[in-house]
């Protein structure tokens, strides 16, 4: 069997436009959606990412706020600023880039910001929510973006076991909470598997739904892939190319063109995962917008 790709661009522009309308219909109505986005210090992938996003909101006609402390400030400060964000009734949105520099308190940081403005579903209120199956809940853009490619490519996940390998709580994690809920695009029988996972080839094989986020290039080989498998690489791993212009090239957790040979489907790197993250983040704080504008309808005089 060779794969079908699952085009995340694709998907992800369909999303993208979506919110567009969303926003759209909002700025009539008197609000702009906002995002809130912190980056502390000067790290150049982060730099590039929120660049990415800033641009990204702008077609969506989102306003993008970047505040952008330098690598020494204090974790009071950078609370203040949370507050600050929080108690702006502009920003509907608030995303801070992890990782913080060392000296920095990240649970903090996280837990300081409003949970209806968490648009990164970090927040413990959102995990729990989510957890619990509440449609209230903000989920983590990456894992809620893997689920909507599966979606919208038509990919039945009921009743199917999804083979999770990773268990980071911004991706592995959220994932299998996602999968075993109780909705369209779940219902799933879930797997997940680690570092201490024994026999991980006999694990990945179970796998109707392969989705691998562990950060190591092209670990998993196509002996480790169920024929027919649905195959989603969230890895992105960058691995020198001397071919290449940039001397370097981006390949994912999975070795493509080995399981490309058995899977029914399978997403490239680049082009797949990636792009849905961040429109998955517009997607949130277009709804939180939506949100804090019924919370202001809801609580003004009624005028009858
Ligand atoms: P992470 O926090 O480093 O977690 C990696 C996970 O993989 C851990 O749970 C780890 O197990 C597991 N692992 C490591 N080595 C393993 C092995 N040999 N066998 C089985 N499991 C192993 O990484 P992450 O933040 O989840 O990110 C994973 C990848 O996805 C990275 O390449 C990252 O760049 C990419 N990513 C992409 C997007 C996107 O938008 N496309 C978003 C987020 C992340 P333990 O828990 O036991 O240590």
């Amino acid at each position: 069997m060779t794969a079908q790709l699952i085009d995340g661009k694709a998907i992800a522009a369909e999303i993208r436009g979506e919110v567009g309308l969303r926003a759209a219909k909002l700025t009539e109505q008197g609000v702009r959606p906002g995002l809130g986005v912190v980056l502390v210090g000067g790290d150049p992938a982060s730099q590039v990412y929120v660049r990415m996003k800033t641009r990204a909101c702008e077609e969506a006609g989102i306003m993008a706020r970047d505040i952008l402390p330098g690598g020494d400030i204090t974790q009071a400060d950078l609370l203040a600023i949370v507050d600050d964000l929080n108690a702006d009734p502009d920003v509907h949105g608030i995303l801070v880039q992890l990782p913080l520099p060392k000296h920095l308190n990240e649970t903090e940081v996280t837990e300081r910001i409003d949970p209806s403005k968490d648009v990164d579903g970090f927040h413990p209120v959102n995990q729990g929510r989510m957890a619990q199956g509440s449609p209230e809940a903000f989920r983590p853009a990456t894992p809620a973006g893997i689920q909507e490619l599966i979606k919208r490519t038509g990919i039945d996940t009921s009743g199917r076991h999804v083979v999770i390998v990773g268990r980071s709580n911004i991706v592995g994690m959220p994932m299998s909470t996602i999968m075993l809920q109780k909705e369209d695009g779940a219902n799933a029988t879930v797997t997940v598997a680690h570092s201490r996972t024994k026999n991980l080839a006999e694990v990945t094989r179970l796998g109707e739904i392969l989705i691998v986020a562990v950060g190591r290039p092209e670990m998993i080989t196509g002996d480790m892939v169920r024929e027919g498998a649905v195959v989603i690489d969230v890895g992105v791993n960058r691995v020198d190319d001397p071919s290449s212009e940039r001397g370097y090239r981006l390949v994912g957790d999975v070795a493509f063109d080995e399981a490309f040979e058995r899977a029914s489907w399978i997403t490239p790197v680049p082009g797949g995962v990636g792009p849905m993250t961040i429109a998955m983040l517009l997607k949130n704080t277009v709804t939180a917008a939506e949100r804090a504008l019924r919370t202001v309808a809801s609580t003004q005089p009624s005028m009858g």
